[in-house]
């Protein structure tokens, strides 16, 4: 994998390592070697773009995607064909049911409303639709809740029995997997086990039962059933700081998030820096700007001062591996590093946010998401997820490009 010389002008870019999500599922699948993969490309695919990495995803082994708009499995549909399995799990009454079941996307059942949707849908698309019930066993957000299982369940037989829909599966969500040993974990699991026998007393009888997150995969081997659903895991990032490093669970990170110097200048010892003077140099100084900013997606609570330290940036693209932290405010489109008295750099060098890492927390020379998120007080998730329009991706790794519209796309170009 070469990546590509940054020197364009540009001022910030992702590089996304396509073969880093390839790997990353079939490490994926090794953890979960007796079920299925549904890699979960929503929202834009965690930021890392959604049909790139749903290719490269596939590439790796991915059985099925999953996604949580209907936007976003049309999207899947119109850019990968008819044969992969979607699933869409996050509709509003009023959806375009008719067209994601005549788009064969499988959709789910969360809720009484939708069956009635559902069956109207199959009927306009003139085809059956394939439905997974989603329960709610104990995370109270989306999900049929267990007291009207029973009714949607004797519902969705009697409608499976006139044709209207297939009942493919069954599936619910975990509140705490990614805190090792939470009491809620076991109560998720009975209560799924009691949802799939009242299913089974309706009649039904669905192919698929799925309840496992990244955090489950990789750690709850007893909860894979029939099929995993994967998210951030996929992209290479730990589900969070409890269950340590991703290079543990042989994953790395698939986005690279680098800019390029734009200025770099002296400053006095004592002098406030960005906005609201958070920072105070304490000797004469050299500062360093940064391109990026919230607007890019870089988060405001990464800012840095006497109050805690800011969002840590590798600099030094010649390996002298010093990690920095913001200093100050995280502006719309900028912020400051103190690269400290003397310092080598000059504008137009790169400086790394975060990386292909197992992050400075656990010692490595480059940050990672984690870090971001250890720094912000979030999840590595919504730092990925964040990085704006604004910042262009730039694809590296050739995992997925050997499907027939990327070689058209490949070939349109020579
Ligand atoms: C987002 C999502 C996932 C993936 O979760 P990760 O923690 O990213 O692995 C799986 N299932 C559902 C229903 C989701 O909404």
């Amino acid at each position: 994998m070469t990546t590509p010389a940054f020197d364009d002008g540009t001022p910030a870019r992702a590089i996304v390592d396509l073969d880093a999500i390839r790997d990353n599922v079939s490490a994926l699948r090794d953890h979960a070697p007796s079920a299925d993969l549904m890699a979960v490309v929503k929202a834009d695919g965690y930021g890392h773009g959604m049909l790139p990495a749903a290719r490269a995803a596939l590439a790796g082994g991915a059985h099925w995607l999953g996604v949580a708009t209907a936007e976003e499995a049309l999207a899947l549909r119109a850019g990968l064909g008819p044969d992969v399995p979607v699933l869409v799990w996050l509709l509003t009454p009023g959806a375009p049911f008719a067209e994601l079941i005549a788009a064969g996307v499988d959709v789910t059942v969360a809720a009484p409303w939708a069956l009635d949707e559902v069956a109207a849908g199959a009927r306009a698309a003139g085809r059956v639709a394939r439905v997974h019930v989603k329960v709610d066993t104990g995370l109270s957000r989306n999900g049929v809740a267990m007291g009207d299982l029973p009714r949607v369940a004797r519902r969705a037989a009697g409608l499976e029995s006139s044709g209207e829909i297939h009942v493919v599966g069954v599936f619910s969500h975990l509140a705490c997997a990614d805190e090792p040993g939470h009491p809620s974990i076991d109560r998720q699991a009975a209560a799924f086990d009691a949802a799939l026998e009242e299913m089974a007393g309706a009649g039904l009888r669905p192919e698929v039962r799925h309840l496992a997150n990244s955090a489950a995969t990789l750690t709850l081997p007893g909860l894979h059933y029939d099929l995993v659903r994967p998210g951030i895991s996929v992209y290479g990032n730990s589900p969070g700081p409890l269950l340590g490093p991703p290079g543990r669970y042989g994953l790395r990170p698939a986005m690279t998030f680098e800019a390029r110097l734009a200025n770099v200048k002296h400053v006095a010892a004592g002098e406030g820096v960005s906005y609201g003077h958070l920072y105070t140099t304490t000797q004469d100084t050299t500062v360093g700007l940064v391109p990026v900013g919230y607007g890019d997606g870089v988060p405001r609570h990464g800012s840095g001062g006497a109050a805690g330290p800011g969002g840590p940036v590798a600099v030094g693209a010649d390996g002298s591996g010093r990690v920095l932290r913001v200093a100050g405010r995280v502006c719309m489109d900028q912020f400051v590093l103190d690269l400290g008295p003397g310092a080598a750099e000059r504008a137009g060098d790169v400086v790394t946010l975060f990386g292909a890492s197992d992050g400075v927390a656990h010692g490595a020379p480059l940050p990672n998401a984690q870090d971001w998120a250890d720094a912000a007080g979030t999840i590595s998730y919504e730092i990925v997820t964040r990085l704006a329009p604004r910042v262009p991706r730039t694809y590296v790794g050739t995992a997925g490009s050997d499907t027939t519209d990327r070689t058209t796309e490949g070939e349109a170009q020579q």
